[in-house]
């Protein structure tokens, strides 16, 4: 939509690339970028979520003008009025996505047009403005093109995240859904989640808390729901564990998901368990591993399964192996889940384990070490 020249001193400004995106992009870049020494040391000892890159992309939106205003600018901070609706009533949703190098160089994407379909459905739900999914796209390949050279390198299993998000943007304190919103696009280099990703991770059994009910945010990835997993999360280092497990708020029996996890248990038969509920958010890198396990001739059960069902499972033999998913760690075995009653122990995992040899595919297909039979990967840059 416009291409206007930077006001800012020092800067440069060019049309963005603009193929199949509803809106042109203007640039303008980072007059002081972190120098190649400061961006080296980043990568490497990435972390996670703690060093940013160069740039940002902001695309406004207002009830009258629709999206508006695509840009990339220089990353930093917003100046926000402190009525800005996001701070009262937390109408905010995210994403977040990976861009990998691959040996060739190039950068791809691991199906990105599922997280802007998922950012829509979250927008739905939160009532905000739906992203079209060319623009989201796009967003993601600008940020990625410019600040290129945040890709760590290939075969180090180094990424860079993306934090694609979404927030009400209007100054007012009236409640209802804001009629101007901003979304935006930051990256940053990231290592691996868990500083051993094989590493077995143990988990906390909330016992009093709930993340999400029966019709509320569940399904949608929002702040509200990650700020309401804050507390257990306190409890379950408490109790010497890194994570929490959440069970269904009406009953307290059936098995939801970790705070940004979600979960997958393997049979001894081989089937591949994984919980059902309205109230979970569908994880992209779930999907992915049971695509991968249909294809491989594993049969999959996705239905409500207790706790119970778990610890029985568990204590007779039939349930051999059980991990958490997402894209953060990809997939880390679950060691023990702790509650005050109970301790389930699942078995140690090995390099051979089906949910380590599942874990070798995925990443492989990621990393582009293996062949992308499903059309998965998109180029980026
Ligand atoms: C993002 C998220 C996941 C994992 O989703 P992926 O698409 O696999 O990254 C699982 N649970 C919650 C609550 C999440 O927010």
């Amino acid at each position: 939509m416009s291409d206007t020249s930077s006001t800012h001193p020092g800067t440069t400004t060019q049309a963005g690339r603009t193929e199949g995106a509803s809106l042109e992009f203007s640039i303008e870049r980072n007059p002081a970028p972190a120098s190649a020494e400061v961006r080296d040391a980043v990568l490497a000892d990435p972390g996670f979520g703690k060093h940013f890159t160069d740039h940002m992309v902001i695309i406004d939106w207002t009830v009258a003008d629709g999206w508006h205003d695509a840009r990339v600018v220089p990353y930093g901070p917003l100046q926000v009025d402190p009525s800005s609706a996001v701070f009262h009533y937390g109408q905010e949703i995210f994403e977040g996505l990976k861009a990998y190098r691959h040996g060739g160089g190039e950068v791809f994407g691991f199906r990105p047009e599922r997280n802007a379909q998922r950012l829509q459905n979250s927008a739905k739900r939160l009532a905000l403005p739906e992203l079209p999914e060319e623009l989201f796209l796009e967003s993601v390949r600008q940020l990625v093109q410019i600040d290129e050279q945040w890709v760590p390198a290939a075969g180090e299993g180094k990424t860079l995240y993306l934090r694609p998000f979404m927030i009400a943007f209007e100054n007012f304190l009236g409640v209802r859904a804001a009629q101007t919103v901003r979304y935006m696009v930051i990256a940053c280099p990231a290592g691996s989640y868990f500083s051993d990703p094989t590493r077995p991770v143990d988990i906390w059994l909330s016992q009093e808390y709930s993340r999400a009910g029966a019709g509320g945010t569940g399904a949608a990835k929002c702040g509200g729901n990650y700020a309401s997993s804050l507390l257990p999360q306190e409890e379950a280092y408490a109790n010497g564990c890194e994570q929490v497990l959440f069970l269904d708020s009406s009953e307290n029996r059936y098995l939801e998901e970790l705070g940004g996890m979600n979960i997958v248990l393997i049979k001894s038969d081989g089937t591949i368990l994984t919980p059902l509920s309205d109230s979970i958010l569908p994880g992209i890198t779930r999907d992915s591993v049971l695509e991968l396990c249909e294809r491989a001739g594993r049969r999959i059960e996705h239905r409500r399964i207790t706790i119970d069902e778990w610890r029985e499972g568990v204590a007779d033999g039939s349930i051999v192996e059980a991990f958490a998913c997402g894209t953060a760690a990809v997939i880390s075995p679950i060691g023990k889940v702790k509650s005050p009653d109970f301790t389930i122990e699942n078995p140690a995992v090995t390099a051979d384990s089906v949910s380590m040899r599942i874990r070798a595919e995925l990443t492989g297909i990621q990393n582009g070490e293996l062949p992308d039979l499903m059309g998965w990967t998109q180029r980026l840059a």
